[in-house]
């Protein structure tokens, strides 16, 4: 008699999905991926070749620190990242300078954090610590790197979490993939498939039922999956909305633990790279631009020298601009560039070859960018993996226990380690 093999469904071909799909197949196991959108990858998005000249990434594009498995994958790809490098200029009061104008305060920054001992917030830190008029400069850096590059809101951020990212000791710094998360994403669908994966697109998931046999999941359209196993990869903000078990109450409320923010990101293709010829600096070398513009962070592809400008603004203060539509937040990017720049806003227009703008909290199946710690967060990832044995498990960004929280290298981690705990049962 044939041996019967267990079914897995993954729900979300994003990084985590893909991950465990890919160990689960090679483990031997039957595996279905369903997923929602009519392409993997979910918050990883290359856009096609030809609107910016290369595979632009709408979401992530960086690899931080030293992440292990992203590694791998890469060494096993035969891909390479090559570390960014490249000036972070600043803008103050209109003027462009290398100096970063908090730099003299951070020490102080470092010194406080090394001596808390019991975690709080960003907010009470601010308020308890550098609340003087002195401490503005610091207080809208910290700000600025908080909401900026966690995409958190400081009134819930954890502190502690803070100081691990900024001080945690050796890390590797930022790298690109050669040829964007795209080729990235490739390859692990391409695994997937030859181990046997299959994929179902427009795979909305809606319910999981639990039956004396293993699970049912119901999508939108009315198809309905049996299997043993559920590995369930959706953004944690998106789990209240489906029927899950009742047994699973306690894991949907321990996610609104776990931060989530979001990230409007724009990308400008312009005929030229008219930054590098401003008439006081020489701006060639800019990889990180910093200000306080609407748009306030923004970066240049160097050392490659396509003329793309990509735009960044994050956490809190991207719901201002909830209202606005893709070629509004298009104008107010330009805006913001004018402003840096001291330009009028009609010449970057007439430059202006191609662009896109991304409000991820817009995305149905995203509903933000990506997760950061709260004070609470420890308690409901413990909670969110407490993998008692029944069938549907939870794994994603979200519930990876390393610094990098919110990250793809998070992802696949976390993929991989639920993909191991399934076969391991
Ligand atoms: C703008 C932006 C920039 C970023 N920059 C970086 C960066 O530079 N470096 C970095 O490391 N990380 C970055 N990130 C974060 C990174 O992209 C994510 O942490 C990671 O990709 C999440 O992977 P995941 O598999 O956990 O979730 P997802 O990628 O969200 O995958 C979940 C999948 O589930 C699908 N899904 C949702 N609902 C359903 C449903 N009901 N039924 C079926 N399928 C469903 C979704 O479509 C999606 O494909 C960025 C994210 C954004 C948005």
């Amino acid at each position: 008699m044939a041996e019967k093999r267990d079914h897995i469904i993954v729900v979300g071909a994003g990084a985590a999905g893909l991950m465990a799909a890919r160990e689960l197949a090679s483990g031997g196991r039957k595996v279905t991926l369903l997923e929602a959108r009519e392409r993997c990858g979910g918050r990883i998005h290359p856009l096609a070749e030809s609107t910016f000249g290369y595979r632009a990434d709408a979401g992530a594009e960086f690899i931080h620190g030293e992440a292990p498995v992203t590694t791998r994958l890469l060494a096993e790809a035969g891909l390479s990242a090559q570390p960014i490098e490249g000036e972070r200029w600043h803008v103050e009061n209109g003027v462009l300078s290398r100096r970063d104008p908090a730099d003299r305060q951070m020490e102080l920054l470092h010194r406080v954090l090394a001596t808390i001992e019991q975690d709080l917030t960003v907010t009470a830190l601010l308020d308890r610590h550098f609340a003087g008029q002195e401490f503005a400069g610091l207080r809208a850096s910290v700000l600025g790197m908080v909401q900026g590059y966690d995409a958190a809101d400081p009134d819930r951020a954890s502190v502690f979490a803070l100081r691990e990212e900024w001080m945690g000791g050796e890390r590797g710094g930022q790298a690109r993939i050669v040829g964007g998360y795209g080729l990235l994403l490739d390859h692990l669908v391409a695994e997937c498939r030859a181990r046997g994966v299959s994929f179902a697109f427009q795979s909305v998931v809606t319910a999981i039922e639990s039956t004396d046999d293993g699970v049912d999941v119901r999508c939108a359209d009315g198809r309905a999956h049996r299997g043993d196993v559920v590995i369930l990869t959706v953004p944690l903000p998106l789990l209240r909305g489906l029927a899950l078990p009742s047994s699973m109450h306690r894991q949907v409320a321990a996610a609104a633990d776990i931060g989530y923010g979001n990230v409007i990101k724009l990308l400008l293709r312009f005929e030229r790279r008219w930054w590098t010829a401003m008439p006081d600096h020489d701006l060639s070398d800019m990889l990180f631009l910093l200000s306080n513009a609407e748009v306030p962070v923004w970066w240049t592809q160097h050392p490659r020298d396509d003329a793309v400008l990509t735009g960044w603004l994050a956490g809190p203060p991207t719901g201002r601009f909830a209202a606005l539509d893709e070629t509004m937040l298009i104008e107010t990017g330009l805006a913001a560039l004018a402003g840096i720049f001291a330009k009028p806003v009609t010449v970057l227009r007439q430059e202006l070859a191609a662009a896109r703008a991304f409000d991820w909290s817009k995305d149905p199946f995203a509903r933000g960018a990506y997760s950061y710690a709260t004070l609470a967060t420890r308690g409901a990832q413990d909670v969110l993996t407490d993998w008692d044995g029944g069938p549907v498990l939870i794994s994603g960004e979200a519930l990876y226990r390393g610094r990098d929280i919110g990250t793809v290298e998070a992802a696949l981690a976390s993929g991989l380690a639920t993909a191991r705990h399934v076969l391991a049962r």
